[in-house]
């Protein structure tokens, strides 16, 4: 995955080195396929350190008090901001406070919403539902877009795991997100269930346990 990128990088500037008197014009497009391919080294990066650090098992998990409504508001804020108004927005309300690390609750969910907003097409809605049912409280991320057939539900929280390639990379994807909201909820003893239809819409739902209610 970082081979990728680096050898489009290496190859521009190979390219550059050796014809040093290259046109305005495609050498600005070099840079452009370069600064591109930068970023997306660096996403991966990202990515990558921080699931390994949330496999590292010595790590303390740290557990605080986590204001749910500042916190999804927030995200939702973000998503709105990465939709640019493309979609519609709903959040509806009525679960508690939780404990865990706001860190990583805040990553894992805020990769759910980022994925409906990049997964659903314009005019499309998303919305955003913290509620507490029997078992704890209950997270679900809903959205009209893409969905994603059966046969591939079951590998979505594999590392690099991705349903079409180019629409992930096209949508700025490194396929890690959903390996990582994976890890931040074993941490948290939660569980992620995914529902799904192909030209219908997704469901990720995220299952707390009571005894993370404050
Ligand atoms: P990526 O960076 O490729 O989005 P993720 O781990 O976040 O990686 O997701 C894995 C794959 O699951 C994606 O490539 C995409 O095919 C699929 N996926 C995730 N969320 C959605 C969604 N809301 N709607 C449709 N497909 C989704």
């Amino acid at each position: 995955e970082l081979r990728t990128p680096l050898t489009v990088i290496n190859g521009f500037l190979e390219i550059n080195a050796m014809q040093p008197d290259l046109d305005a014009s495609p050498r600005a497009a070099h840079i452009q396929l370069m600064v591109e391919q930068g970023e997306r080294m660096q996403r991966l990066v990202e990515d990558m350190l921080t699931l390994s650090r949330l496999e590292s098992t010595e790590l303390h998990m740290r557990s605080e008090r986590i204001d749910m409504y500042f916190m999804l508001q927030h995200i939702m804020e973000e998503a709105k901001a990465l939709s640019k108004n493309r979609h519609e927005f709903v959040l509806d309300f009525e679960g508690p406070n939780i404990k865990g690390s706001a860190d990583d609750i805040r990553s894992a969910i805020s990769n759910l919403v980022t994925n409906a907003v990049r997964y659903t097409p314009e005019n499309g809605k998303i919305n955003l539902i913290w509620k507490v049912n029997a078992i704890g409280p209950i997270l679900t991320v809903q959205d009209n877009g893409i969905g994603i057939s059966q046969e591939h539900i079951a590998r979505l929280t594999e590392r690099f795991y991705r349903v079409d390639k180019s629409r992930s990379r096209e949508t700025q994807g490194t396929g890690l997100g959903l390996a990582i909201v994976k890890h931040v909820l074993i941490r948290h003893n939660a569980q992620l269930e995914i529902e799904s239809t192909p030209n219908v819409g997704s469901q990720f739902i995220i299952q707390f346990q009571s005894d993370v209610i404050v």
